[in-house]
């Protein structure tokens, strides 16, 4: 396997790698970084636990100008759980960086300290599809300044029947943007949502456990 870096990465982020002992890439990671970094769309198709968490999140924390403070990430996952272990891997991705905000939005939760964070700002949000449309709707929140979007669990969220609700979420986001996919499976209902939020993608596929 491949060490963490050979990848063009800040170097804030390679020494905080090493101190999470992070030190070899997953199959999964040594597939996608190199694409993602080059800013490529991408569908990623890896099983659970393979960390595609991380290949995002370094990702999207390699992209990120942490002195301009506006949303500049959006990382959308199937449920509060995921979505709360997803902003809690990015922090710690994050530390060599300072000061880099992620708020997460999630349903079951109130609505006003919601509103009120957004208020103060953010750099990375990771929510559920529904109640990030339910603040665009208010327009608490205004996401035309993503530079990049991830899908996570996509197949999920189509199952758990966003799928009306993403394309509300995606209409909303700048046509210029970088769109990766991730997905456990690749049914059609996953190829024909690639072929609309996505720009001439790549697809990267792990098959076995690493
Ligand atoms: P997935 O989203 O594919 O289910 P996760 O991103 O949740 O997988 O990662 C699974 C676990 O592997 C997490 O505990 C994460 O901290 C760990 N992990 C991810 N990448 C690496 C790596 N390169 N080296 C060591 N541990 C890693
Ligand atoms: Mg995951």
């Amino acid at each position: 396997m491949t060490a963490f870096n050979t990848l063009p990465l800040r170097t804030e982020l390679l020494d905080n790698l090493a101190s999470l002992e992070y030190l070899k890439m997953t199959p999964i990671q040594a597939e996608s970084l190199p694409l993602l970094l080059q800013d490529r769309d991408l569908i990623a198709q890896a099983k659970t636990g393979s960390g595609k968490t991380a290949a995002f999140g370094l990702g999207l924390l390699q992209k990120l100008q942490v002195e301009n403070f506006h949303i500049q990430s959006l990382v959308l996952c199937p449920t509060r759980e995921l979505a709360d272990q997803v902003a809690n891997e990015i922090r710690r991705l994050a530390r060599g960086l300072h000061n880099v905000k992620v708020l997460t939005l999630c349903g079951g939760q109130p609505f006003g300290p919601q509103a009120q964070s957004l208020k103060q700002g953010a750099h990375i949000l990771v929510g559920t599809p529904g109640r990030i449309d339910d603040h665009l709707r208010k327009e608490n929140l205004r996401l035309d300044k993503i530079n990049l979007l991830v899908l996570d669990e996509a197949d999920r969220m189509l199952d758990m029947g966003f799928q009306d609700t993403l394309d509300a979420i995606v209409e909303q986001l700048p046509k210029t943007r970088q769109t990766l996919l991730f997905s456990a499976t690749f049914p059609e209902k996953i190829a024909s949502l690639a072929a609309r939020y996505l720009n001439k993608p790549e697809r990267v596929t792990v098959e076995a456990e690493h």
